[in-house]
């Protein structure tokens, strides 16, 4: 059940430190990896990263907050 942690990632909010406030992100992929591919978030106001995400061949899902 651990690995459906982060399913709903993807449309949550996350807070902007310029903002100063929860904002809606933006996902882009930003590098695939020998491992995996890695997902850059983006405030969808200013457009300041606010965190990234790892998905592995494995279905691993690994979440960074700035
Ligand atoms: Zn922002």
């Amino acid at each position: 059940m651990r690995r459906e942690q982060y399913k709903d990632f993807d449309a949550t909010e996350l807070f902007c430190p310029r903002c100063r406030r929860a904002v809606p992100v933006r996902k882009r992929l930003l590098l695939v990896l020998a491992n995996g591919d890695k997902y850059d978030y983006t405030c969808s106001f200013c457009g300041t990263s606010v965190g990234d995400k790892l998905v592995t061949e494995r279905d691993n899902i690994k979440v960074f907050i700035k």
